[in-house]
């Protein structure tokens, strides 16, 4: 397929703000991509690879900017000045093809299959001269290619297509192209997304073996399964009333650590985060304890990471060290094995999606015994390092129906507190006789935790202060996610609360996010995630949210969260009407 096709569907999707406009454009695309759909569907979100595969384009804007001058002969600065006009690599790319001052001698034609696999390719480059290597790669593509690929080849490197497409778009599409469209052809194409987490695989299973095929997809070993989420309970008596079924709720202890998804199968281990980033290397203490404790000969678990002070974490009242100290673990590629004795941590395994067989339509309350059925405990053993392993602590409260008469169960209250002195969250009340439901939020799982609930937002803009930190993007501009409109809204600007530190770290981690410049402003990637505290929710003009946070200050970053699970817009509202 020539590339210039692709890039005139990307076209016609910048061109429409319609959805169903879009949603029919692709479906028209996938329909006719032939042997190319697995590729066409990664790529019109521009993604070269599966959420869990652990490669990294490792593409920043300067390397962009050195494949685009050396392509077209182009001056850096002249490049760097019609970056700041326009705001976008693509378009500079775009522009410096136009005008290149040096002509290549033999040009090739750009295939779809061409620009995809030299692209991926530049993630096996390591060591010394990988980046001049990638460099050339890039700048190989945009010297055949003309304006108009030239900008789409740019945005795929970095990832940033600037066509407004989400997820429910592709579904739509795939539902559209290949089954009937209808609404529980869409349930079907949603179901087989959430256990196999790979559009590709859901769009050549629908078309080639239709609702059927879907059906048929299910959980499968090495390949993470989204997360279930939780749902904010507004009372610890709400929440027991919500989760009850049949009077009972299932209480367990809110760690706060990191979510982890073990898959195991024979010898082999892999630990995915909620994100469902690959982790093993980073974790060997923990592999090393799944392999002494699960007994299944596979198995997929669910669980929350802890890291615990060395000189507590042998003792019952084991204290939980900072979640910021934890995440380096999480960071870590180097010097792992000194770090995991620095920081031991236990995995609190609270639900088990497979053990042989796919549990993931099964009552929560099953699942638990099936669980407990694959491991055994290890007691942690810092020095070696070994991880601990053991089952989340968990209660079942008896509850009544009407959440206005009741008395929470002294046994709950007890455990909340006890959760709270021993520097947990809180409480994680579930209902028993729920199946697990990847990525999504619904009440079966709610969080309660104490105190007016902070937000998590995502930075979606950002200034440089001014004076002393000057250097640094400390004026940062906070949104919610519009599920509906699947976008985020700005709810507020964040300007305090942080160390130096932390404002120098977030500031590194928020100039790779940069889509676009003006002065002193930069437009980013909404991809950073921050928890926040303010005073209370005002209605306000300034924001497209229409609300917006008074005195909001830093807590801290929320490095396990994706940004769409960011608070969403109908929380801000829901807590608007509620203060
Ligand atoms: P939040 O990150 O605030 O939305 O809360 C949901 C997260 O709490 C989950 O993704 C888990 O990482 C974590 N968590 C901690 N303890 C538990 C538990 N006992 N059951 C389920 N999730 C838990």
């Amino acid at each position: 397929m020539e590339y210039a096709e692709l890039v005139g569907v990307y076209e016609r999707l910048a061109g429409t703000d319609s959805n169903n406009e879009k949603r029919d454009i692709l479906a028209e695309t996938f329909a006719d991509a032939g042997d190319l759909l697995p590729v066409v569907v990664k790529l019109v979100r521009g993604r070269l690879f599966a959420a869990h595969q652990r490669e990294e384009l490792g593409v920043s804007s300067s390397l962009t900017r050195d494949a685009i001058a050396k392509a077209t002969g182009i001056a850096d600065d002249d490049l760097r000045e019609r970056w700041r006009e326009t705001g976008d690599l693509g378009d500079v790319a775009a522009w410096a093809v136009e005008n290149q001052t040096q002509q290549t001698l033999f040009s090739e034609l750009l295939t779809v299959e061409r620009v995809h696999d030299s692209l991926r390719e530049i993630t096996s480059f390591e060591g010394d001269g990988s980046q001049s290597r990638r460099v050339d790669e890039i700048a190989g593509l945009l010297s055949d290619a003309d304006p108009s690929e030239a900008r789409y080849v740019v945005r795929t490197a970095l990832g940033h297509m600037r066509v407004g497409i989400g997820e429910g778009t592709i579904r739509d599409a795939i539902a559209v192209a290949f089954l009937d469209g209808s609404d529980e052809a869409i349930d079907a194409v949603e179901r087989a997304y959430q256990v196999t987490n790979d559009y590709r695989v859901v769009a050549q299973t629908a078309r080639d073996e239709g609702r059927d095929g879907l059906a048929d997809l299910d959980v499968q070993l090495f390949r993470p399964v989204q997360a279930m989420l939780a749902e904010k309970g507004e009372s610890l008596e709400q929440a027991l009333t919500d989760a009850a079924t049949d009077g009972e709720a299932i209480c367990e202890v809110k760690y706060d650590g990191a979510r982890v998804q073990i898959h195991k199968q024979g010898d082999e281990i892999r630990l995915f985060t909620r994100r469902l980033e690959d982790i093993t290397e980073q974790f060997p203490d923990v592999v090393a304890a799944v392999r002494e404790g699960v007994t299944a000969e596979s198995a997929i678990l669910d669980g929350e990471l802890v890291g615990y002070t060395p000189e507590t974490v042998e003792f019952d009242d084991r204290e939980p060290v900072p979640f910021q100290r934890f995440s380096q673990r999480i960071k870590r590629e180097d010097g792992v094995e000194k770090m995991a004795r620095e920081v031991p941590v236990v995995v609190h395994l609270f639900d088990c999606l497979y053990d042989g067989e796919t549990l993931i339509e099964t009552p929560f309350s099953t699942r638990i015994d099936r669980l407990e059925a694959t491991f055994e405990d290890v007691a942690v053993r810092p020095d070696e390092p070994l991880a601990g392993l053991e089952r989340s602590r968990a209660l079942t409260a008896s509850v009544d129906a009407d959440p206005e008469e009741m008395e929470t169960p002294d046994a709950v209250t007890e455990r909340y507190r006890e959760a709270l002195d021993a520097g947990h969250e809180g409480l994680m009340v579930k209902n028993p006789a729920a199946t697990y439901q990847p990525g999504t939020r619904v009440g079966r799982m709610l969080k309660v935790k104490p105190t007016m609930e902070p937000l998590d937002l995502v930075v979606s803009r950002a200034m440089y202060s001014e004076g002393r930190r000057s250097d640094w993007l400390g004026r940062l501009y906070l949104a919610c996610y519009d599920d509906s409109a699947e976008e985020f809204r700005e709810v507020g600007r964040l300007s305090t609360g942080y160390t130096d530190e932390e404002l120098d770290a977030l500031t590194d981690r928020l100039e790779e996010l940069i889509v676009s410049r003006d002065a002193r402003s930069v437009e980013l990637r909404p991809e950073v995630v921050l928890e926040v505290e303010y005073e209370e929710i005002q209605r306000s003009e300034e924001y497209d949210s229409g609300y917006a946070l008074r005195f909001p200050r830093f807590l801290r970053r929320r490095e396990t969260l994706a940004p769409s699970d960011a608070d969403t817009l109908e929380r801000a509202e829901r807590l608007f009407e509620e203060q």
